[in-house]
């Protein structure tokens, strides 16, 4: 059989998330803080614990079989990978906002205007998509000082309670992106027995909870 890889974010928002949805499968597996790999007793798998940046380039180049990461993360990094099931959490909306005294009221006003963001790619297509000439500044983090720092008219961000944003005098404009953690597979290739098995209870969790 097999020894099958699954790519999984170290630490962050969809680790403990990701854990347990392998746990609640019946995978025995030691989740130690410091190991980058972990064995499946009970199951051909093993555990990769990584950056959730580095997933999906890991599945399409077929390093690992399978990956769970958000959805955001695969479409900015352009990974030709296959959905296999949404997993329900992670849950997160990508959107524009601007400063609460802008008057900049319809799309067609970003025009013209810097936009800070950390996902260049998905913003670069959304403005295109609406016709929208802007200028697309990449920051790797705290977007959300863009405005205050006059770096930028708006910003690009995952938006969840929006608690960020208040605190930063900016207010959400438009929805870019919604997004939740998916399992990804390989593209184009059929599915191993030992994918399909783990598929199925992966299912049946997900179903047992709804
Ligand atoms: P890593 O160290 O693995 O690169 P990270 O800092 O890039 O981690 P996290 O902040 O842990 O990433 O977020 C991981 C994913 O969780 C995001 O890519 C997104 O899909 C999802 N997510 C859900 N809610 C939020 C939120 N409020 N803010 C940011 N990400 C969120
Ligand atoms: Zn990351």
């Amino acid at each position: 059989m097999k020894t099958l890889k699954i790519a999984i974010q170290k630490s962050g928002r969809l680790n403990e998330k990701s854990v347990e949805i392998l746990k609640n499968c019946g995978l025995s597996f030691e989740n130690y803080k410091s190991s980058l790999i972990s064995t499946v007793t009970n199951f051909p798998l093993e555990i990769l614990f990584l950056r959730d940046d580095d997933i999906p380039e890991y599945v399409q180049d077929g390093i690992a079989d399978l990956g769970i990461v958000g959805e955001n993360v695969i479409v900015e990094a352009g990974a030709e990978v296959t959905y296999l099931q949404k997993l329900g959490f992670g849950k997160c909306t990508l959107k524009i906002a601007i400063p609460n005294e802008s008057n900049i009221t319809g799309i067609a006003q970003l025009s013209g205007k810097a936009i800070a963001t950390s996902y260049p790619v998905i913003l670069e297509k959304y403005l295109k998509d609406n016709n929208v000439d802007a200028e697309v500044r990449t920051i790797s983090g705290s977007v959300e000082i863009g405005p205050g720092l006059g770096l930028s008219d708006a910003i690009c961000d995952i938006v969840s309670t929006g608690g960020t944003l208040k605190s930063n005098g900016l207010k959400p404009f438009s929805e870019v992106m919604k997004s939740e953690a998916v399992l990804i597979g390989k593209a184009g290739s059929d599915l191993l027995p030992e994918v399909q098995e783990l598929l199925q209870r992966i299912r049946s969790v997900l179903r047992a909870k709804e």
